[in-house]
């Protein structure tokens, strides 16, 4: 069969068998969304947001780039942080970067030139910054640090968005979360919480 077939004929099977569970689901969904959460995270097919945090339809606003990235320069996940703050009054903002990330790997490696490694300068940059502690490890842990500090970074950088700052400056809202998933068990790590009023502990 089509790959691509097998995807209509799993959809049509899920939409039936959600009716046939809840009648009132999709009529639900349709008439609008409140999500509690903005999730970024990487593209990596085996991040599946949904899927590792047991939520449905309707629960994450989502935004997922090579490496989770949050550049000034992107339009795109800009856009999205606006209107999940703004018009969706989401609480909670997830960055979950993930161990294992090949696009932390190309900055660390160096991609080859072009539209992928000036994507992941940013994480090049944070290499370079951090590269007398991180060229002490071995190459393994160099990565999965690497993942760990992109990941924070990204939150700081959504701290100082004008998004941020201004619902900051009128709500106590929202909560920034740095999170790492561990491709091995299935885990998520929090990392760092910050909200309006500084870094949180950790739940
Ligand atoms: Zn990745």
């Amino acid at each position: 069969m089509n790959p691509a077939r097998r995807l209509l004929l799993a959809n049509k099977s899920w939409a039936q068998e959600r009716r046939a569970i809840d009648p009132e689901f999709f009529a639900r969904l349709a008439s609008g969304q409140q999500p509690e959460f903005l999730w970024i995270s990487c593209s990596d097919s085996r991040v599946p947001e949904t899927q590792l945090t047991v939520t449905d339809a309707g629960e994450l606003f989502v935004h997922r780039n090579v490496a989770n990235l949050v550049r000034a320069d992107d339009r795109n996940v800009l856009c999205v942080l606006q209107y999940a703050i703004e018009a969706l009054k989401v609480r909670h903002v997830i960055v979950c970067g993930h161990y294992g990330c090949g696009g932390v790997k190309a900055a660390i490696n160096g991609a080859p030139p072009g539209r992928l490694s000036e994507w992941l300068d940013p994480v090049a940059q944070i290499y370079e910054q951090h590269r007398a502690q991180l060229d002490l490890l071995s190459e393994e842990e160099r990565w999965a640090k690497l993942v760990e500090l992109n990941t924070v970074a990204q939150v700081h950088r959504l701290a100082q968005t004008d998004v941020i700052e201004n619902a900051w400056a009128k709500y106590n809202y929202p909560y920034l979360h740095a999170w790492v998933y561990s491709l091995p068990d299935g885990l998520i790590q929090p990392l760092l919480t910050l909200s309006p009023s500084g870094p949180q502990k950790l739940l």
